[in-house]
């Protein structure tokens, strides 16, 4: 059976899941003797994986003036979050929840960056109370905002202003953000007027420019444009009087879902790529990759419940569900799903489609999937599941939150526990005439 043999070699290349002696592992540990004590579903991070993501995208960059603000909106759990900052890395937020989750995590202020189109004014006094690298402003009316707010708080605002620089990242289109009809930023054309009037506004202090033009992006093109246009953006504004000391780059690139077919750009031609757009201009270079670090530093593994026959296809029916891992559903997205027990050479395939429980038909993994024979009992992996997994999960059906556990060599702990029946139940709140 080819195909399982050729996954067996990419795998290696990729992340530290790996088949050994017909078991897959993670790191030094049996992902069954874990899921053995843990019970299925759950989440299963990589430490050697994270850090080695982590590392590379860092490098990828050397010899640039340069710091990655890892995207927690990716996966945020604490355990994540320290692992990253013990590399040196600094965070992207999105949320005040965000932002006091990397402050829990240890995050120094000056290493957090603001990003979102809708921050509030309490999120914003949060942060200027806190301590904020920057903000990435994406409005106008953000910015007059945030100018009062600083000054009712007596402070400086440090901000950059996100471009929409009208360029299509190929990319799926609920995750492509840096085209004119989107939402995000402020058009490229009005980027002059715009800085103009950031700096006539009291208490903010104009440093750099951002740009994030979408996700998983598998080619580099889409960055190439938007990057030159950014370059020439920081002349045109140097040359009106505006200060551009630092280059928000975003995050975006893309990462291998199906080790068959997609070649992603590598980190370092992702760098290279940096360095000739606008390497030259002696700015602070900011990346924010989310997915990149995260997104293959996790499996998913799950149990068969039922193999079910229909009248024209066969179902594999898991554990896991749309509200453990929604990126089928949402994005129609493609993740490897592997047996924990590597399949015989001699094993023959079918086409099977590869099912959650809840009752809904996109509550579909995969339709007409390749896999060797499975039944009830067996363990699977989703590959990749560690960007956008665990933090989009819900608890719909009243499926209880699954477990997020970390292995780190030979050693795993549970880094989010499974809750409770009444956890679950005694979040709700019982109004008084009902008791
Ligand atoms: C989502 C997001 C990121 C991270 O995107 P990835 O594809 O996970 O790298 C970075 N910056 C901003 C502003 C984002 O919205």
């Amino acid at each position: 059976m080819q195909y399982c043999i050729t996954l067996g070699e990419k795998l290696q290349e990729m992340d530290h899941f790996k088949y050994q002696d017909g078991k897959l592992f993670a790191e030094k540990l049996a992902v069954e003797t874990i899921a053995d004590e843990i019970g299925t579903p759950f989440y299963l991070y990589s430490t050697a994986t994270l850090t080695h993501h982590y590392r590379t995208i860092d490098e990828a960059l050397a010899g640039l003036r340069h710091c990655v603000f890892y995207a927690m909106k990716a996966a945020s759990n604490q355990a994540i979050l320290k692992t990253l900052v013990a590399e040196g890395a600094g965070m992207d937020v999105v949320s005040s929840g965000e932002y006091a989750r990397a402050i829990a995590a240890g995050v120094s202020p000056d290493k957090i960056v603001f990003s979102g189109i809708g921050k509030t004014k309490e999120e914003i006094q949060m942060a200027l109370a806190g301590g904020i690298r920057q903000f990435n402003i994406e409005s106008e009316t953000e910015m007059k905002l945030l100018s009062s707010i600083a000054v009712e708080m007596k402070t400086t605002a440090p901000i950059t202003v996100r471009i929409n620089p009208d360029v299509d990242a190929k990319t799926h289109e609920k995750i492509s953000t840096g085209k004119a009809e989107n939402k995000f930023g402020i058009p490229i054309s009005r980027a002059r007027a715009v800085y103009a009037i950031a700096t006539e506004l009291p208490n903010l202090e104009v440093i750099g420019i951002d740009v994030h033009i979408g996700s998983q992006l598998t080619t580099l093109e889409p960055f190439e444009t938007a990057y030159k246009k950014i370059a020439d953006l920081t002349t045109v504004l140097r040359n009106d009087g505006h200060k551009i000391e630092r280059l928000d780059l975003g995050g975006g690139l893309g990462i291998p879902y199906n080790s068959l077919s997609e070649t992603p750009p590598l980190p370092s031609k992702y760098g290279e790529l940096v360095k000739r757009t606008v390497g030259h201009l002696d700015c602070e270079i900011e990346i924010e990759p989310g997915r990149l670090i995260v997104g293959n530093a996790a499996i998913l593994v799950s149990k068969v419940i039922y193999i079910k026959s229909g009248e024209e296809r066969n179902f594999l029916i898991l554990d896991a569900a749309m509200n453990d891992l929604i990126r089928p559903a949402m994005y129609d997205s493609w993740h490897d799903i592997i047996p924990i027990n590597e399949p015989l050479a001699e094993h023959e395939t079918a086409h099977i489609d590869i099912v959650g429980p809840i009752c809904e038909t996109g509550d579909t993994f995969a339709r007409q999937r390749l896999m060797p024979p499975l039944i009830s009992g067996d363990l699977v992996a989703f590959r990749s599941a560690g960007a956008y997994g665990a933090v989009m999960s819900s608890e719909y059906n009243s499926r209880r939150l699954i477990p997020e556990v970390m292995v780190n060599g030979d050693q795993f702990a549970i880094i989010r526990a499974r809750p409770t029946f009444d956890d679950m139940i005694n979040r709700d709140i019982i109004p008084k005439w009902l008791k």
